[in-house]
């Protein structure tokens, strides 16, 4: 049995929790995405417990619990200043909808908990004294770098059809293929995707056209015909297949998007539609809105210094970032030398306000606000100077 030695710290704490547990008579092990993380050396941000106790005996074992999802067997127990999500061992049974289960077992055997899990790179479990148990020849796959469902690969997607989207963000993140099976039934069944919500697909979309293996991930996510089911894409494929083809991938959301869009040649009219067709936030969509507009502005000309201004340092930065994914040449050192310089950095750090040209005597309406644009633009290009006096002096020059 292969033994971990020396656990990393987010486990150490956890084992008196596990102990707990085990001297009650239970099983606890480390469970998922964790253990496949600790054996490839990966950052590992959460760790799953899992038990043989049932939900209302894991509360009575441990002073303070709160039922995040005590349908599905998780409670969280808080302990020496952590929380711990404990979830009991269960089967998923009768998938009516491909999606979630109708309902939850709960049982006493890890095998059969591990059996539910997605892959078997995601069914290695973990006991305190760091000891692995691997049921379904995830460690082999680890060293393979295959992502394999756990049992018969059509059954698994039929069960619950994210897991082949889940299959294609893994390719991605951890650099994995997909073992040939497992990609042979996403091919068969890629059509089921639509039956899960949109918002669940985005997340693994996300995922994988982020992670450092994206364009690979993205060959197989069109492949297999699975961009065929998600939101705006169907009939896309041949804009959609330079993705792989790009000399590096994005990694970040907002550069995401704006890439998708440019291959798309989505026209600025469409792209509010498509970023909610996603279901994705106005703050994701107003930013990707700039980014592509900035884009498009730097393919024809260099921008001015107010273009510059309105576009923000975050924009112009993730703009560049994308420029330079799509391999379009662009000065960005120069650009952002532009930006450093600028006297003003945004409409705050104008020395004056509408107050102020009220106060001079202009009329508050219309003009006012066009005027104050004027100086704004006066004051980016360094006609004028951003302080009260110069400001004051040109607008004597103008009642003049
Ligand atoms: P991440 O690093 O993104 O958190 P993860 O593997 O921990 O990766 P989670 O979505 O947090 O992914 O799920 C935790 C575990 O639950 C998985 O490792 C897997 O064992 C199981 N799991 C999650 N989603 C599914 C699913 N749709 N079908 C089957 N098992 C799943
Ligand atoms: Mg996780």
């Amino acid at each position: 049995m292969k033994k971990i030695n020396e656990l990393p710290p987010i486990f150490l704490s956890a084992i008196p929790v596990l102990k707990r547990l085990e001297e009650a008579g239970y099983e606890a092990y480390f469970v998922g995405g964790s253990i496949r993380d600790l054996l490839l050396g990966r950052h590992i941000h959460d760790i799953d417990i899992a038990t043989s106790a049932y939900p209302e005996e894991v509360k009575s074992l441990f002073h303070k619990t709160i039922d995040t999802g005590i349908k599905h067997g998780t409670v969280t127990v808080l302990f020496e200043g952590e929380s711990y999500e404990i979830t009991t061992f269960r089967t998923e049974s009768s998938y009516q909808d491909f999606r979630r289960p109708d309902h939850v077992t709960f049982v006493r055997s890890l095998k059969e908990d591990l059996k539910r899990r997605d892959f078997t790179i995601n069914a290695l479990a973990m006991n305190t004294e760091g000891e692995i148990v691997d049921l379904f020849n995830g460690l082999g796959d680890l060293n393979n770098h295959l992502i394999k469902a756990v049992g018969d690969p059509m059954e698994r997607f039929h069960e619950d059809a994210l897991r082949m989207m889940r299959a294609v963000r893994f390719m991605s993140q951890l650099k994995f293929d997909l073992e040939d099976e497992t990609k042979e039934a996403i091919k068969n069944l890629h059509d089921l995707l639509p039956k899960i919500s949109v918002e669940r697909i985005r997340d693994e979309f996300i995922k994988m056209g982020t992670g450092p293996n994206s364009r690979q991930a993205f060959q197989v996510f069109l492949d297999t015909e699975l961009s065929e089911g998600v939101p705006d894409f169907a009939g896309k494929k041949e804009l959609l297949s330079i993705f792989p083809s790009l000399k590096f991938g994005p990694s970040m959301e907002s550069s995401l998007w704006a890439i998708i869009i440019i291959l798309l040649k989505l026209p600025n009219e469409q792209i509010t539609s498509f970023m909610r067709d996603w279901k994705n936030s106005n703050a994701m969509t107003t930013n990707v809105e700039r980014i592509v507009e900035l884009f498009d502005l730097l393919s024809e000309h260099s921008p001015s210094d107010y273009e510059l201004f309105k576009a923000g340092k975050d924009v112009l930065l993730n703009t560049i970032d994308v420029a330079k994914i799509l391999g379009q040449p662009v000065n960005s050192e120069a650009l952002v030398d532009r930006y450093t310089a600028l006297p003003i950095k945004s409409s705050a750090d104008l020395a004056i306000d509408g107050r102020f040209l009220i106060n001079a005597g202009i009329h508050p309406g219309p003009g006012l606000g066009e005027l104050l644009t004027e100086i704004k633009q006066k004051v980016i290009t360094g006609e004028l100077e951003n302080s009260e006096e110069a400001i004051t002096v040109y607008l004597n020059g103008l009642s003049a």
